[in-house]
């Protein structure tokens, strides 16, 4: 048996043209582009590539940039004030705080100060409550990216027995919300699991996302199942997911390749989190307008 391999580059480049559509669809009723600020703070080189590549697939799209980027002795105060500047401009529809900061600066509370209808990374506590509550929220983009791919590639996720590797506020807890959303019987793993073998080779879904290098192998794969592999790891042979990919290709029935599985999608996820804001805040305002007649 040999795998379906789930072609992350083709579906995000599907989604890039539907949301190209609907950017168009609003400059068309509106006048007014939807408009992504990427704030960047200092100049880690990592850093700086990932913010091109959004401000890059922004343009493509035709998503206005209002790109700032600060100094790295930048302060608190600078950096909190720029955030609630971008949540006052009403040509602003999505705000990115690029993590991490550099040191002597809190992250995570900057990133609280983001507003919740404007938080396109899903990352705000603000968001993350609502996630689990199952309120409607914009969501964290990689694990919207993954929940895409089953999708597309059919993968049942309901009743399912879906395990995820990592437990990251970014990637691991919001994809077990997810899926547990989507009526997955979920499983977390972590670094302190027991018998991480054997849980995983429960999975019906399996998701790999923690950053170890070729943690997961045929061992940990039940026969068919659909395995996702977040992992980005730099090593000598080059970027490598956390699943080993020839081990996993003759058990598995599906599995997303690194690169070219989950990466492409994450801002593809990006893209449409910052056209539904567009979306939402403009119905906002014109509720609010008709409700002022
Ligand atoms: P993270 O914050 O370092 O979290 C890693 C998680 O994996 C932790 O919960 C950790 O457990 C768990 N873990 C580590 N070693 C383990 C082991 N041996 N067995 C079981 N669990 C283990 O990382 P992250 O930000 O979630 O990212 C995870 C990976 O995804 C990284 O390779 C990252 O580069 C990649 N990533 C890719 C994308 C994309 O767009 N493709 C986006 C984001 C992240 P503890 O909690 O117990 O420490």
């Amino acid at each position: 048996m040999s795998a379906t391999i789930i072609d992350g580059r083709q579906v995000s480049g599907r989604l890039r043209k539907e949301v190209a559509r609907e950017v168009a669809d609003l400059v068309e009723r509106d006048g007014q582009p939807p408009g992504l600020a990427t704030i960047l703070v200092g100049d880690d080189p990592a850093s700086a590539i990932y913010v091109a590549n959004k401000r890059k697939a922004c343009a493509e799209v035709a998503i206005a940039d209002h790109h700032r980027h600060l100094p790295a002795d930048a302060s608190q105060a600078a950096v909190a004030s720029v955030i609630e500047e971008c949540n006052a401009d009403p040509e602003i529809s999505g705000i990115l705080l690029q993590l991490p900061v550099p040191r002597g600066l809190d992250g995570a509370s900057l990133t609280a100060l983001i507003a919740p209808e404007k938080d396109v990374d899903g990352l705000t506590p603000v968001s993350a409550g609502r996630l689990v509550q199952g309120t409607p929220g914009l969501r964290p983009c990689t694990p919207l990216g993954v929940i895409e791919l089953l999708d597309v590639y059919e993968v049942p996720l309901e009743g399912a027995e879906a395990v995820v590797v990592g437990r990251s506020n970014l990637v691991g807890k919001p994809l077990a919300a997810l899926l547990l959303e989507r009526n997955a019987t979920t499983t977390v793993c972590h670094s302190r699991t027991r018998g991480l073998e054997q849980v995983c080779a429960r999975a019906d879904v399996l998701v790999a996302a923690a950053g170890v290098p070729r943690l997961l192998g045929a061992a940990h794969i039940k026969p068919g199942a659909a395995v996702i592999d977040v992992g980005m790891n730099r090593t000598e042979e080059g970027l490598r997911g956390d699943v080993d990919f020839d081990a996993a290709i003759g058990r598995a029935g599906f599995i997303s390749p690194v690169p070219g599985g989950v990466g492409p999608m994450t801002i593809a996820m990006l893209l449409r989190n910052t056209v539904l804001a567009a979306q939402l805040q403009r119905a906002r305002g014109q509720r609010a307008v008709e409700s002022a007649r």
